[in-house]
C-alpha cells in the first residue's frame, strides 16, 4: 500500500505520466502465451508432439512426430510471423474500444496498412466462434448489404437506378435460436439460392429436432425441407401468431446494421465476413467484465487464423465470379 500512498503524493501531471508509462510496460509484457495451449500439430492435427527447443521470449519450438514439421505457439494463429507482437495487447484493447484505424495508428505508431492487416488477422481467428448445435426453435432470415469496394482505386459507383436485389448487393444469412446461439454468414452476390446456402451455412449446427421459423421465403422453405427439418412460416399480417415470430433475428439484423453504420459507415464486401465475425464477438462479450481475456482466449485458440487471412483475397474472387 506504500506505493499507493507515494502515488497519491504526486502531482496530477506526474500521476498521468506515470500511468502512461505503466500502461506501455503492461502492453509489452502481457504473457500472450498464457492464452495459447498447444495440444495438436497445426499442420496434421496429430497430438504426438515433443518439445524441440526453447527460444528467446519464453516460447517453445515443437516437433510433430507424425509429419516431422516444427512449429511454435504462434504458428497458424493470428500472430503467425507478426513483428511487434508486444503491441498486440494494446491493439486488442483498442479494438475492444472500437477505435478507428486512424486512432490506432497514432496510439501505437504503426502504419495504416499494418493496423488494417492486424485487424483482419484478429478477425480471421473468429470464423468459427459458434459451433454448438442450435436448440429448439431457430429463426432465420436473409438480409442484404450494398456491394462495396471501399479502399479500391477507381471504385465502380453504385447504380442508384437499380431496384430490388441485384448483384450489387450481398446476401447475408442471419440465424439465431432462443438460447443466444447465433450465426452470420455471407452467402453470395445477389439473392440467396438453395445451393449457395448449402455451401455457406454450417449444416452441422442444425438437427432434426429444430423447428425453423422464417418469413415466407420459398428458398428458405425448400432448403430446410430438403434437410428434412420442420419449417414454419411467420406471417406478418397476423397480429399474433403464437410464438411463430422472427423478432430475435430482426433485432440482431438491426443491431448489426446500426453497428456497421455507426462505426464504419460502410464496409468493404471483401472483408464483410470479418466484420460479421467481429459483431459475433461483441455479442459474446456483452455483459462480460473480463472481455479482454475472453477475446485473447478465442484469438489464440484458432490455429487456422493465418490460413483464413491468406484466403481472403481468393474467397473474394470466388464471391465475385
Ligand atoms: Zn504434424
Amino acid at each position: 500500500m506504500n506505493i499507493i500512498n507515494q502515488f497519491r503524493s504526486l502531482s496530477y501531471k506526474q500521476q498521468r505520466d506515470l500511468l502512461n508509462q505503466l500502461q506501455s510496460v503492461l502492453s509489452s509484457s502481457r504473457p500472450i502465451l498464457e492464452h495459447r495451449h498447444v495440444n495438436n500439430c497445426p499442420y496434421c492435427q496429430s497430438n504426438k508432439l515433443y518439445k524441440h527447443a526453447n527460444y528467446a521470449g519464453g516460447g517453445t519450438r515443437f516437433k510433430c512426430v507424425e509429419c516431422g514439421k516444427t512449429f511454435n505457439e504462434f504458428t497458424g494463429t493470428s500472430l503467425h510471423r507478426v513483428h511487434k507482437k508486444e503491441l498486440w495487447d494494446g491493439f486488442i484493447r483498442l479494438m475492444l474500444e472500437s477505435k478507428t484505424i486512424r486512432e490506432i495508428c497514432v496510439e501505437l505508431k504503426i502504419s495504416k496498412q499494418t493496423a488494417l492487416d492486424w485487424r483482419h488477422k484478429v478477425l480471421s481467428a473468429f470464423n468459427d466462434l459458434y459451433t454448438k448445435q442450435f436448440k429448439g426453435v431457430v429463426e432465420t432470415d436473409d438480409t442484404y448489404f450494398r456491394f462495396n469496394e471501399k479502399g479500391k482505386r477507381g471504385v465502380v459507383k453504385y447504380d442508384r437506378k437499380l431496384r430490388g436485389i441485384s448483384n450489387q448487393q450481398v446476401s447475408v444469412m442471419v440465424t439465431a435460436d432462443r438460447y443466444k446461439s447465433i450465426d452470420l454468414k455471407v452467402i453470395k452476390l445477389g439473392r440467396i439460392t438453395t445451393s449457395a446456402l448449402e455451401k455457406k451455412l454450417n449444416l452441422d449446427r442444425f438437427n432434426k429436432s429444430n423447428i425453423i421459423y422464417s418469413d415466407n421465403s420459398r428458398i428458405i422453405k425448400n432448403f430446410f425441407r430438403d434437410l428434412d427439418i420442420q419449417h414454419e412460416t411467420f406471417i406478418a399480417k397476423e397480429k399474433y401468431n403464437g410464438n411463430v415470430h422472427v423478432q430475435n433475428v430482426n433485432n440482431l439484423t438491426r443491431r448489426l446494421k446500426d453497428w456497421i453504420k455507426f462505426n464504419f459507415n460502410n464496409v468493404s464486401t471483401k472483408y464483410l465476413h470479418n466484420y460479421l465475425n467481429w459483431f459475433m464477438m461483441i455479442e459474446i462479450l456483452k455483459d462480460k467484465n473480463n472481455s479482454e481475456d475472453i477475446m485473447w482466449d478465442y484469438l489464440m485458440k484458432s490455429s487456422s487464423a493465418n490460413y483464413n487471412f491468406r484466403k481472403i483475397e481468393n474467397n473474394y474472387k470466388i464471391l465475385c465470379s
